[in-house]
C-alpha cells in the first residue's frame, strides 16, 4: 500500500470542518512557517521536494515560484486553480469537497511563501455545491485567525476569496482564468508575457492546481527531502488519480509515484481489474488530452519494461508508443468500447470547448468534429481518415494556447493505434454502433502515420 500525504486523514468524520481538521493536525505547517521560516525557505523547501504541477504540464512547482517577479511597491498574486474540466478528471472535486482546509492551509503557506496578500481561488461554475463548502471553510479560517490581517501575531496579512467561472474549459489555462478574474471574457493571452511578469491587473502572479498546493502542507510539515523521498526519481511524492471507465472500483486514489499500471488497474487497492471480467483494450491514463495507449502498451513499454505511474514511465517512447501522467484522469476502455465514437466524444467536447480567437484551433476542432461524426455514423471515406490525420497535424503547435494541442492528440493517437478500427467503420459503416471489434492485435503504430 502507498503512502498517504494529502487522502491520510479524508476518512475521519467531520473532517471538512475547521475544528476536526485542527485536530488532526490541520493549520501545523502554517503554524510552522510563520513561527520559524521565512518565505525563502519555504521556496527552497518546495524545491528541494521535487514538487512537479498536478494539473497537467507537471513543471517544477518552486521553479515556478522562483520566476515571480518582486518589483518594489507592485502587490503580488497567488491564485489557485480549480477549473477542473478536463474529461476523466475530478480528482480536485474530491479534494475540496472532502478537505477543503487542506486547501486553505496550502494557499496560506503558497502566499507567505510568494508574498502575496490578495489570493483567490477559481472554481469551475459547475462546482458551485463546492464553492459553498469552501465558502465557509474560508469564513472558519477567518473565524480562526488564519486569514486576514497579522495572522497569529506573524505580521503576516492576507486576504482569501473564492470565485467561480461560468463553465468554460478554457478558464483553466492560466491566462483566461485571469483574464475571467478581472471580469473579462476568458481568452487565453498570447505570452509572452507570462503572469509571473504581468498576471492579474497586470501584476506579478502565480497560478497552481489544487492538488499542488495541498501538496505543499505536508512538504512543509515534513521538509522537501522527505517528500523527494517518497515516489520514484523525478516523479517525487503522491499523486491522485481519478479513475473512471470500465474498471469494477472507479474512483479517486492517492497512489505513490512509481507503482506499476499493472497494479493499478488489477490491485484490489485500486481499480480492482476490469468490469465483467473483460479484457482491456485501451486506456488514456491522464485525462481526455493525453495519447491513447493500446493495451499492449498500457502495462508495458514498448521495449517490453513494466510500465509505472510516474511522468518520465508514462510518456516512455514518446507519442508513437507512450502517452503522459497529464492531470491523473485515468480512464479504462474494454473491449465492447467504440475508439472511433471515444475520439469523436472528445473532438466534439474540445470544439465546443475552442475560444474560438486562432484559426486552426476554431475550425480545425470543427472540421475533426464533422469528420468523424460521419465516420462514427457510417458516411465516413477512407480517405477521411488521412485528412483527419492531415487537419491534426495543422492544428498541433500552432496556436495561442495548448488546447489546440490537447484536441489534436487524441485524434492522432487513435488513428495511430486503432486505424483498423476507422477503416472497419468505413468499409462495415452499418455495424460501426454495435460491432464488437475486439482487440487490435496487429502493432499498427509502427506501420502508419509515423
Ligand atoms: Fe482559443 Fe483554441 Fe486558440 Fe486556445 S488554441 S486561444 S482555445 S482558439
Amino acid at each position: 500500500m502507498s503512502r498517504k500525504l494529502l487522502l491520510n486523514n479524508v476518512h475521519v468524520e467531520g473532517i471538512h470542518t475547521y475544528d476536526v481538521y485542527r485536530k488532526s493536525g490541520g493549520y501545523a505547517a502554517v503554524e510552522k512557517a510563520l513561527k520559524s521560516m521565512t518565505p525563502e525557505e519555504v521556496v527552497e523547501e518546495v524545491k528541494k521536494s521535487g514538487l512537479r504541477g498536478r494539473g497537467g504540464a507537471g513543471f517544477p512547482t518552486g521553479m515556478k515560484w522562483s520566476f515571480i517577479a518582486k518589483p518594489e511597491g507592485v502587490p503580488r498574486h497567488f491564485l489557485c486553480n480549480a477549473d477542473e474540466s478536463e474529461p476523466g478528471t475530478f480528482k480536485d472535486r474530491y479534494l475540496m469537497e472532502k478537505i477543503p482546509h487542506l486547501l486553505i492551509e496550502g494557499m496560506i503557506l503558497s502566499s507567505f511563501a510568494l508574498g502575496c496578500e490578495q489570493s483567490y481561488i477559481y472554481i469551475r461554475g459547475e462546482y458551485m455545491y463546492v464553492l459553498r463548502i469552501l465558502e465557509k471553510a474560508i469564513a472558519e479560517a477567518y473565524q480562526n485567525g488564519w486569514l486576514g490581517k497579522n495572522i497569529k501575531g506573524s505580521g503576516f496579512n492576507l486576504e482569501l476569496s473564492v470565485s467561480p467561472g461560468a463553465g468554460a474549459y478554457i478558464c483553466g489555462e492560466e491566462t483566461a482564468m485571469i483574464e475571467s478574474l478581472e471580469g473579462k471574457r476568458g481568452n487565453p493571452r498570447m505570452k509572452p508575457p507570462f503572469p509571473a511578469i504581468q498576471g492579474l491587473w497586470q501584476r506579478p502572479t502565480v497560478v497552481n492546481n489544487v492538488e499542488t498546493i495541498c501538496a505543499v502542507v505536508p512538504i512543509v510539515n515534513e521538509g522537501g527531502e522527505a517528500y523527494a523521498g517518497v515516489g520514484i526519481g523525478r516523479s517525487a511524492g503522491t499523486k491522485l488519480i481519478s479513475a473512471s471507465g470500465n474498471i469494477n472500483k472507479p474512483g479517486v486514489y492517492e497512489i505513490e509515484m512509481g507503482i506499476t499500471v499493472e497494479e493499478f488497474i488489477y490491485g484490489d487497492q485500486y481499480c480492482g481489474g476490469i468490469k465483467n471480467g473483460k479484457k482491456l483494450k485501451a486506456c488514456v491514463p491522464g485525462g481526455s488530452s493525453v495519447p491513447i495507449l493500446p493495451h499492449y502498451l498500457v502495462c508495458k513499454t514498448a521495449e517490453g519494461t513494466d510500465r509505472l505511474m510516474s511522468y518520465e514511465s508514462l510518456s516512455e517512447g514518446g507519442f508513437a508508443t507512450g502517452s503522459m501522467l497529464g492531470s491523473g484522469g485515468f480512464i479504462v476502455y474494454d473491449e465492447d468500447q467504440c475508439i472511433v465514437r471515444n475520439t469523436w466524444n472528445f473532438a466534439r467536447f474540445y470544439h465546443h470547448e475552442s475560444c474560438g480567437q486562432c484559426s486552426p484551433c476554431r475550425e480545425g476542432t470543427g472540421w475533426m468534429e464533422k469528420v468523424l461524426h460521419r465516420l462514427e455514423y457510417g458516411h465516413g471515406k477512407i480517405e477521411d481518415i488521412d485528412l483527419l490525420w492531415d487537419i491534426q497535424r495543422k492544428i498541433e503547435g500552432n496556436t495561442i494556447c495548448p488546447l489546440g494541442d490537447a484536441a489534436a492528440w487524441p485524434v492522432a493517437a487513435a488513428i495511430r493505434h486503432f486505424r483498423e478500427e476507422f477503416e472497419w467503420h468505413v468499409k462495415e459503416p452499418n455495424t460501426c454502433m454495435t460491432r464488437n471489434y475486439g482487440l487490435v492485435t496487429e502493432k499498427v503504430f509502427d506501420k502508419v502515420n509515423a
